[in-house]
Order: structure tokens, then C-alpha cells, then sequence
């Protein structure tokens, strides 16, 4: 074909090159989309740039095999002046991100471009987007993490909280239920809540690594677990060297059976109500966890339950408990939410990560901490 004498040689040679582009892509079969075509229409849409541009291509050639001739002619020549991978790329953002998408990422691209990418390519049923964001979604939480279940696993419970990313990212994920894998109701763990909506699970639950605290005055033979005892022989002695005073305690480990005994002699005294405002229900007590510790404070003789809010050690804990892992799990004014009246004495371990998170965010109850409703009654 010999160019057209009636035009100018610059227009003469434009309208070969249309001519010519036209022909190279009338020779491209339009093909159904690729798994790699997915996969890289996905990556497009996380800012990838495409690994092989001729796939985007052939994406393109999709797209213009539905649009009229002299349309196809003109974005050749985009195409031909160098054009081919920046429009293969806004393709592909256009297929993976739908039409809202379009517009704002071919806004900067010549008019003809935005008209060719203002319908996505023919995707199939299972296409992009949506699975994408789903998947990206779902990472999110600690329970997809194979770190995080691993030490769930072994039952640590420290490396567990470090691998969500610290005590205050695992109390969020836990309590904007994203963690189903993280069961408050289980006794052995940390974060395990008990109160009056929840008792403990088998209800006679025992814990098997009850030993005496180092190093602390004990008014009854009363254990902890092995991470609380410790815990607790580090405040004392903090305690003691801040100043404050010597710290001793009541009552640690309860069991069912004494428990069940404590809160019968409770209601024999003043009735059910009374009792539940101050005892525990067998199997509702903190104290069976083996996480719990009544203290006291001694000045050569140890006072009572009730003078540790006055006493210079029940201040001093107020400040400090959280540092070794422990919280006044019964606070002022609280009662509607926890079940029970303040009780300056009763610290509860949780351990420090959590305590931490605790503390620092102005917490006053476990069940708020956890996202969990009020249990102010059986
Ligand atoms: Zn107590």
C-alpha cells in the first residue's frame, strides 16, 4: 500500500504508523484472564508495578477489541510513541480496583486512555478485589499468627502476649473479638477472668504449681501459683526498700471445698445477699485460681484487711502493683461492674504485660478491660 499523495509527508507517515498498529494489534488474540493476570492485576492494586508489561498488554488488547475502530487507532499511536507500559499499568490498577478506582488513576493519563480503562476487562466469577481485601483483613488478628499459636500452644503465656505485638495490642485484639483463639475462661492462662457471670471451668478447679512466696510474711498457709508467688515475693520486697513498709498476707489459693465453706458461713451470718457482696460463690472465686492474694500490712504485728487502704504499704500499691504483674481487681466505686465492694487487699495477677496495658489504660475493671459485659450479680 503506497502512502496517500494527497497527504503531507508528516501526516503521511502518522497515518502509517496508525496503519501499522492497527495491524499489530488486530494479530493479538483477545485472551480469557490468566491466574498470573490475576495475580498481577492484585499486585497493581498494592502499588506493584507488573513483573512482564506484554501480560498487561494483552489486558489492553482485551479492552480494545470492544471499542470502535478509529478509537483503537488512536490509542495505538499513544502506544506507539511509548506509552505501552504506563497505559498497561493503569489497566491493571483499573481491572483490580473497579471504576472508582478508575477515575482517579487515570486522571493524569490522556482522555482517550480514560475512555479505554472506563470498563474493566471481563473478570472472572472469582475476581480481584474482594478476596484481596478480605485476605488482608483476616492477617489482623494474633490467631493467624503461627507465632502466636504456637506459644498459646506450649501454654506460655508471656511469649503469646509478645508475638500480638505487647499487653495493649492483645487486650484490643481480644477485646474487639478478633481472637477466638483466646479463651478467657481458661484457668491456667493470665487473662483468665472469673466473676459472677463466669465461673471457673471444671467448677472444682484446682491449680497443679501451688507453692508459699519467698520471703513473705504469711498470716495463713496459703499459696500461689509459681509466676504470682514470685511476683509477689519482688513487690514485697520492692515495697519494703521504697519505704513503704512490710506487706504480708491472709489468704492466697482457695479451694472449692474451703470456699464452699467460707461462703456457707457467710450466709449463715447475714443472709445470701450480704454474703455475695463480700464472698465469693464456690467455684466464682478468684481465689481458686491460685492468682489471687489477699495482703495486709505489718508494722512488727500485721493489721487487718480493712486498714490496708489507710496504710502507707496499701498506698504504696496502689501506685506499684501493676509493675509485678498485679491489679486491685475490686476498685472504688466499681461494684456495678466487677460484683463486689472495693477491696483495697485483693490484688489479682494478670502479669506484668497485661497489668501494664491495665495501668496505662486507666482500667478499673477486668471486664472492661476485656470488653466482657458487668457481672454485678449471680
Ligand atoms: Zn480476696
Amino acid at each position: 500500500m503506497s502512502p496517500d499523495p494527497e497527504l503531507s509527508p508528516r501526516r503521511a507517515a502518522r497515518a502509517e504508523a496508525e496503519r501499522l498498529a492497527t495491524e499489530a494489534l488486530a494479530q493479538i488474540p483477545p485472551p480469557a484472564p490468566t491466574r498470573r493476570q490475576l495475580r498481577e492485576g492484585a499486585g497493581a492494586a498494592r502499588g506493584e508495578v507488573p513483573r512482564r508489561p506484554s501480560t498487561a498488554r494483552r489486558g489492553l488488547a482485551q479492552t480494545l477489541a470492544a471499542l470502535p475502530a478509529d478509537r483503537r487507532r488512536r490509542l495505538a499511536v499513544v502506544m506507539g510513541a511509548g506509552a505501552a507500559v504506563i497505559v498497561g499499568v493503569v489497566v491493571a490498577i483499573g481491572a483490580a480496583a473497579g471504576s472508582a478506582h478508575d477515575a482517579a488513576a487515570s486522571a493524569s493519563v490522556d482522555d482517550t486512555v480514560s475512555a479505554a480503562v472506563a470498563g474493566p476487562p471481563a473478570v472472572p466469577d472469582e475476581g480481584l478485589p474482594v478476596p484481596q481485601v478480605s485476605a488482608v483483613a483476616a492477617t489482623a488478628t494474633p490467631c493467624d499468627d503461627p507465632a502466636f499459636t504456637a506459644a498459646l500452644g506450649q501454654g506460655d503465656d508471656t511469649a503469646a502476649i509478645a508475638a500480638a505485638g505487647g499487653g495493649a495490642a492483645f487486650r484490643s485484639a481480644v477485646a474487639s473479638g478478633i481472637a477466638p483463639c483466646v479463651s478467657l475462661s481458661d484457668p491456667d492462662r493470665e487473662w483468665l477472668v472469673v466473676n459472677k457471670q463466669r465461673p471457673l471451668d471444671p467448677i472444682d478447679y484446682a491449680p497443679g504449681d501451688l507453692v508459699m512466696p519467698a520471703n513473705v510474711r504469711a498470716l495463713e498457709q496459703s499459696a500461689l501459683r509459681a509466676a504470682p508467688a514470685e511476683a509477689l515475693s519482688a513487690m514485697v520486697r520492692a515495697a519494703a526498700d521504697a519505704g513503704a513498709g512490710e506487706i504480708g498476707y491472709l489468704s492466697a489459693f482457695r479451694s472449692y471445698s474451703t470456699q464452699k465453706s467460707t461462703y456457707a458461713g457467710r450466709v449463715a451470718v447475714g443472709g445470701v445477699a450480704e454474703a455475695d457482696r463480700e464472698s465469693a460463690r464456690p467455684g466464682y472465686s478468684e481465689h481458686q485460681t491460685g492468682k489471687a492474694v489477699d495482703i495486709v500490712p505489718c508494722n512488727g504485728s500485721c493489721g487487718t484487711l480493712d486498714d490496708v487502704a489507710a496504710s502507707p504499704q496499701g498506698a504504696w500499691v496502689r501506685e506499684h502493683a501493676w509493675e509485678f504483674g498485679f491489679i486491685t481487681r475490686y476498685a472504688e466505686g466499681r461494684e456495678d461492674y466487677s460484683g463486689y465492694e472495693p477491696e483495697a487487699w485483693h490484688l489479682r495477677y494478670i502479669g506484668p504485660e497485661l497489668a501494664q496495658a491495665y495501668h496505662d489504660g486507666g482500667y478499673t475493671t477486668l471486664e472492661e478491660f476485656f470488653g466482657l459485659p458487668a457481672a454485678p450479680t449471680y
